[in-house]
């Protein structure tokens, strides 16, 4: 049995530790859950469940703790902490791993690389796996290696009543099916992801651009025409953010290339190399890399327990991506705050495989305000519905992973899907006991 920090026993200054512990985002909402269960293996999870079933509580769970809408606290719900329970085994036959759900980004890619395989895990290294897979999973090379989820074999999950199954592409189908896209709609808790791996890149080169802002529009252009043009190998982002010692927002390019062939790689590197546009503020060709350094990166650029309000938006294939976008790169309303256009080509040119995670496009724009204390709330939240609001025309979709329902409810899956999504969820949890999508009503 795990242990349990009840709200109504215990010590408020042990209970609100247990509340809060391992929230990434500073803004922390005032829904207090019932209790918090610390699991350490399968069987705590088993009993977890078991435990609000007798006890008519509802059930949220806490991977990573990264989710920015803070899902995992519901009020009155008994919260189970997954933190403890860390779990990690590859196959060397078939190269498939298993691992328990709050193994983090950071943690998997290091004990795969240093089996020489890889899994495309999440950008930020403290993202878990549990609200990364079960939301779509978009992570290094995605666009090259697909979403992070179409390479989930399997999954072990304790379901809404309380037993422990397996559900894979022969196995309670429709349970694979929603494990793959669904989110906190998904109707059970998963125990366990069996992910197929591949052979680690022998060779990660990134070249990194840094324009000011005055060349905004040029540089934004050129990247998305490289973007349309370079379709295999290369992950490529921009990012809008303050550098040191420049008073306005800069524009970064980044290209990394993930290959076995150094040959190919420096060469597509150096045909887009020959063509960038003049007025850089600095330039590096080709660097050596790997993920595991490039994670460490993004650990210093999304720091946890800062204040953070995040939205984001598929925008449809043919927008005018620079000029939409120039408001949210150009006005960032501190200087932590960030906002990220990455290209999903090619995978977003290909059918997406049949699973509750339906919506895609070749622009992904992710937009974070970061701010430190409780007094910037408003200007910051602000200064995002606003930006997002010019973008919301041009969209065709949301990525869940970093969507609040409770501020809009974007369009996260195809209608086809949702519908799926809510006939799975009644079936398998008739009680609505696993709590869902904060702010959707159906799935909630
Ligand atoms: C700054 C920032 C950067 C991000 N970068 C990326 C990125 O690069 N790629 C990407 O795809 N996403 C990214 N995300 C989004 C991230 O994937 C989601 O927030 C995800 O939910 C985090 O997973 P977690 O387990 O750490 O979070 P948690 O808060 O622990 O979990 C979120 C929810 O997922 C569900 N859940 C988690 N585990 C289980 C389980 N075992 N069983 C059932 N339900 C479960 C629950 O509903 C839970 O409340 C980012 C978010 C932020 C704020």
């Amino acid at each position: 049995m795990p242990l349990i920090v009840w709200r109504e026993s215990a010590d408020p200054d042990v209970y609100e530790t247990a509340r809060t512990s391992r929230l990434f985002n500073g803004v922390i909402p005032q829904r207090y859950p019932v209790a918090i269960a610390f699991a350490k293996s399968e069987q705590d999870i088993v009993d977890a469940v078991n435990t609000a079933i007798q006890r008519k509580h509802r059930i949220s769970v806490r991977a990573g703790g990264h989710s920015y809408a803070t899902w995992s606290l519901r009020s009155d719900a008994l919260l189970l902490d997954l933190g403890q329970y860390i779990e990690m085994d590859l196959d060397e036959k078939t190269g498939i791993v298993r691992a328990s759900p709050s193994v983090t980004g950071s943690q998997l890619n290091a004990y795969l690389s240093a089996r020489s395989r890889a899994f495309s895990v999440g950008h930020c290294p403290d993202v878990a796996l549990g609200g990364f897979l079960l939301g779509g999973g978009m992570g290094w090379n995605t666009n090259n290696w697909g979403w992070a989820c179409e390479s989930i074999v399997a999954i072990d999950l304790v379901t809404a009543s309380g037993g422990l199954i397996k559900a894979d592409a022969h196995n309670h189908t429709d349970l694979f099916w929603a494990a793959r896209g669904g989110g906190p709609a998904f109707p059970g808790v998963v125990t366990r992801f069996h992910l197929q791996t591949q052979p680690a890149p022998k060779i990660i080169r990134s070249s990194v651009y840094v324009y000011p802002i005055e060349h905004y529009e040029t540089a934004f252009n050129w990247i998305l025409k490289i973007a349309s043009s370079v379709d295999h190998l290369v992950e490529i982002t921009a990012v809008g953010s303050y550098k040191e010692a420049f008073q306005d927002p800069c524009l970064t390019i980044i290209l990394l290339a993930f290959s076995d062939d150094e040959h190919a790689a420096n060469g597509i590197l150096q045909t887009v190399d020959k063509s960038h546009p003049p007025g850089l503020l600095s330039r590096s060709f080709a660097e050596e890399t790997s993920v595991q350094r490039e994670l460490e990166n993004k650990y210093n650029a999304y720091p946890i327990g800062q204040r953070y309000k995040v939205d984001n938006v598929f925008l449809k294939n043919d927008a005018d991506v620079a000029e939409l976008l120039r408001p949210a790169f150009t006005t960032l309303p501190t200087r932590q705050s960030l906002a990220l256009w990455s290209s999903m080509r090619p995978r977003s040119t290909e059918a997406l495989t049949d699973m509750a995670l339906s919506v895609q496009s070749d622009h992904y724009v992710a937009l974070y305000a970061i701010w430190e204390n409780e007094a910037g709330d408003l200007e910051n939240g602000a200064w995002l519905t606003g930006v997002m609001g010019e973008l919301k025309c041009q969209a065709v979709g949301t990525y869940l992973g970093e969507h609040d329902f409770q501020v809009r409810a974007g369009t996260l899956w195809g209608s086809q899907q949702y519908e799926s999504l809510v006939r799975v969820k009644r079936r398998w949890d008739p009680d609505n006991r696993i709590c869902g999508c904060l702010g959707l009503e159906e799935l909630g």
